[in-house]
Order: C-alpha cells, then structure tokens, then sequence
C-alpha cells in the first residue's frame, strides 16, 4: 500500500526498511478530530519538528504537533544516520554569503548540533546504537590532494584539529578496508544512529513533557492572522505561533500553504540497503573503528554498521545513487550491491536483505533555508542532506526566536536563497542535466 497523502512515485521502497524493521516500541499517537488551541503549532513529526516541540516547551509554551502520517515517516526515518558537523555546502559559500566571522558562528552552530543530539539521547534515556567517529574519504589521488587542502584549510581557519584529525593514504587501511579510497580525515565529534528510533524517542521524550502529538493529521490548509488556524480533515488548531517543518513533503501534501518556499527546495531521492547481519569480525576488518563513512563526491556513497544484537552481528547499511526525476532508479538493489562490492569486495556475496529510499531537500546552493513567512510563522527546510543533526539545532533556534533572541536564527536567514529555475515542469529536467554534470566530475576526477 503506498503511503496516503504524497504523490511520489516511489514510496513504495521505503515500506522495505530496515530501520521500520528494527523499530522500538512506540505510543500510538491520535489523530486530531477537535478544535484545539495552543501557542504554537508544529507541522512536521520529523526531527526538526520534534526538536521545535521539546525546545519551546522548555521554554513554558503549549505546543501542538501535526503530522501528515506518523512519526518519523519522512526523511528523519530513513536516513544513513551519519552525525556530520557543517552544512551540506561548504564553509565557503556560506563566507561568501556572510562574511567569516558569521560564517565561522554557523560552523560553531553545526558542532553545537552534534552535542545536542548527544544531550537529547542521554535526557530522553533515547536507545538508537549511538557510536561516535566519522571518517570523510577522497576515492583518488586528485581528489585526495583537494580533500587535503581542504582540510588544512579547515584547521587553520576552524581549528578543526581539535576534533579531527588528517590520515594520510599509507595508514588509511587502518580506519577501513577497500581498495576504492585514497586519503582521509576523522572525526571524532561525528557519529551514527539508528535515526527512525531516535526520531521516536525524540516524540516520546517531547510527549513526557507535555507536547500533544497527533500523527495522520495533514495540515491542509492555514489561515494566517493574529492567531493561525490550521486546518485538517477532522479538525483545527488555532495556535499564536506556527513552526513549517514538513520538508519537500510540505509543497506535495498542500501546495497552498507556503508556496514561496516549494521554489527553493527540489526533492532529490537517495537510496539505502541493509545486509544481512556479517560476522562480527568481519565488520571489523572492513570498518576498524567503526565510524560513519562517507567520500567526496557530489554524488557521495555513505555507509556504516548497524547497532549489533547479542545474538547477531551488525549490517552494513549503504547509502549512494541518487534520482533527480523522483523516479526509482532501475534495479535499484542491484546496483547498489554492486557499489557496495566495489567498495568492499569482502562483502560480494552477501545478501540486501532491505532496500529503500528517501528524498532529501536541495536549495540551490545546498546551504539550509530557515526563516518566517509572517511575524508568527516560522519554517525550517533545505537541510539538502545533512540534516541529522541539524534539524536539532533549527529547532532551538527557533524556539530562541520566538522568546526574542532572534540573532542565531538570523544569521541563517541572512543567507540568500534563489527559486529553482523553470516552472515546475522545467526544474527537473534542468536539475537532471546540472546534476548529470557534477556526475561526469566525479567520474573524471
Ligand atoms: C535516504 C536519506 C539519507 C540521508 N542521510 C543523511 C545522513 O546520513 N546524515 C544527515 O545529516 N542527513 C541525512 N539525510 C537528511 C536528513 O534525513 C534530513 O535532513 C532530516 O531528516 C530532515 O528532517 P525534517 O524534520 O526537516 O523532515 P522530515 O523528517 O521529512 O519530516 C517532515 C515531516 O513533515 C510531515 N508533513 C509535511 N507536510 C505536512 C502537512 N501539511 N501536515 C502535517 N505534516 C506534514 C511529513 O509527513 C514528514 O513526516 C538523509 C535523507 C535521506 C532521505
């Protein structure tokens, strides 16, 4: 059965997860079939929704969230669940947009958001195989010079060395086993999760404190004045203040209610399988450290291991391919297998038990897109990717808006944000031939 609600072609996939297949138990959230008040309303039961909800509670709010579906089910539910510090783009656009010194206080924010997912996990007693370390890889010499200088880059106008640290290509085998990778830099602050139980025990630990959570709940309509109704189809909430954070999701399920920011996001699908469980030994051989993994192209693979039972070894869950039309790319497992075999030829035979995908929202320059459409309407979008543990922070930083302290919110909204080009017939085409581009780069570099 495809999901209600969206109109994409292929979610059929992402009934095959291995992260539904693994879930912890959850409460069953209700529908809303009332009219309610709140002071602020969340549309969105995704991380950055969530975190928007425990954060203003903190705060003394009462706070309402509305999901279309159920918690979790939207990016926030089948990501790699790679912990990344900074953003989807680099630190140089965001310097060309803002200056160093901003630039240099969102990249501060970005760490902020690793140990915020830490805090959040420890608080909500959140069982999600947190396991800290990631390793960024370059997949040749060419681009390993590029990563390196990067790097250096980074240490000195960053300090990055304080958390990370540079592998030269004679000890890479060290941190991983594959003939594909070059050089590479770890860091320590980066990490994974299981990221659909986080998400749900991110709603548990925001229901413990009060927030009234309604799941299968589309937001269809909002009409916006002093205080916003929003309107669903067996009830209303009037709320003071309103939180967008419903993703690419947002322009599908109601194309009416903020149709500015539909322009600056385009939903790009992303793939993942899971193994069976390997031997616990072989896991180690091919991941010593057992960090998140993720190179540099532009069309990335990411990958790592799964949380292990006592009975079972880990999975290696891939992620890579990409679709800019919204179509499933043909024999999807397949060739992701076979990725995953070039990448780690040790794992030729072994068996996908899972295949699914998901869509990531891309702005143009791949910097996130926060900021208000009204005085009391709030939205959090263009995580373009990188959002596991940013959508976390977006959250606080809303909830610091709306009690006044609006500069940490505003240093993001200061990024300039340009619509796709083309109506909405030509934006994918276009998209397709620019990514079809940066593609032909991965493969000549
Ligand atoms: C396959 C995949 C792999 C990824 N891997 C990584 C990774 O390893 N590391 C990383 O940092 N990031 C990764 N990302 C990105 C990351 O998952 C997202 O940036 C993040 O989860 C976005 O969270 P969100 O809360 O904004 O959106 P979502 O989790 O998508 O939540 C939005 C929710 O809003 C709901 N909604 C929308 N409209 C309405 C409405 N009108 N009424 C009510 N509800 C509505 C939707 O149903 C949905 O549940 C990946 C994404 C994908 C898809």
């Amino acid at each position: 059965m495809l999901e209600p609600n969206i109109k994409s072609t292929d979610l059929k996939l992402t009934q095959n997860s291995y992260y539904a297949a693994s879930a912890n138990e959850q409460p069953e959230y209700p529908t809303l079939t009332t009219d309610i008040e709140a002071d602020i309303c969340v549309v969105g039961g995704g991380f950055a929704g969530l975190s928007s909800a425990i954060e203003l509670t903190d705060r003394g709010y009462k706070v309402v969230v509305l999901e279309a579906n159920h918690i979790g089910f939207g990016a926030s539910g089948r990501n790699g669940g790679q912990l990344i510090a900074g953003l989807a783009c680099e630190q140089d656009v965001i310097e060309s947009a803002l200056g160093f010194q901003a630039a240099k206080q969102v990249w501060e924010m970005s760490l902020e958001a690793l140990d915020l997912v830490r805090e959040r996990i420890k608080r909500f007693n959140i069982d999600c195989d947190l396991t800290d370390g990631f390793l960024g890889v370059s997949v040749s010499e060419a681009k390993g010079k590029k990563l390196h200088a990067w790097f250096e880059g980074m240490v000195k106008n960053y300090q990055y060395d304080a958390d990370a640290k540079w592998i030269e290509p004679a000890y890479l085998k060290d941190w991983i086993a594959s003939p594909r990778y070059f050089n590479g830099y770890f860091d320590k602050r980066g990490g994974h999760i299981h990221p659909l139980n986080y998400c749900l025990g991110l709603a548990k630990g925001a229901a413990g404190l009060g927030v009234k959570i309604f799941q299968h709940s589309a937001v269809t309509a909002m009409q916006q004045g002093e205080n916003t109704v929003l309107t669903t189809s067996k009830g209303k909430v009037t709320a003071q203040f309103v939180v967008l954070a419903g993703n690419m999701y947002l322009p599908e399920i109601a194309p009416q209610l903020a149709p500015s920011l539909a322009k600056r996001i385009m939903p790009v699908g992303t793939y993942i399988i899971a193994t069976e469980p390997i031997p616990a030994k072989l896991a180690k051989q091919l991941i010593p450290k057992n960090t998140a993994v993720c190179d540099t192209n532009f069309v990335l693979d990411y990958f790592r291991f799964s949380g292990q039972k006592p009975d079972e070894g880990p999975r290696m869950i891939y992620g890579g391919r990409v679709s800019y039309s919204a179509m499933t790319p043909h024999h999807l497992t397949q060739s992701m297998q076979a990725r995953m075999a070039e990448t780690f030829p040790q794992l030729k035979n072994t068996k996908v038990e899972y295949t699914w995908g998901g869509f990531v929202d891309i702005t143009m320059n791949r910097a996130p897109d926060f900021g208000s459409i009204a005085p009391n309407i709030f939205y959090l979008q263009g995580f373009s990717g990188h959002g596991v543990a940013l959508t976390g922070l977006a959250g606080k930083l809303v909830a610091e808006t709306i009690c006044g302290q609006a500069e940490r919110l505003d240093v993001f909204a200061k990024i300039k944000h340009h619509d796709f080009p083309g109506g909405k017939l030509l934006r994918t085409p276009a998209l397709v031939l620019g990514m079809l581009w940066y593609q032909l780069r991965d493969k000549l570099g």
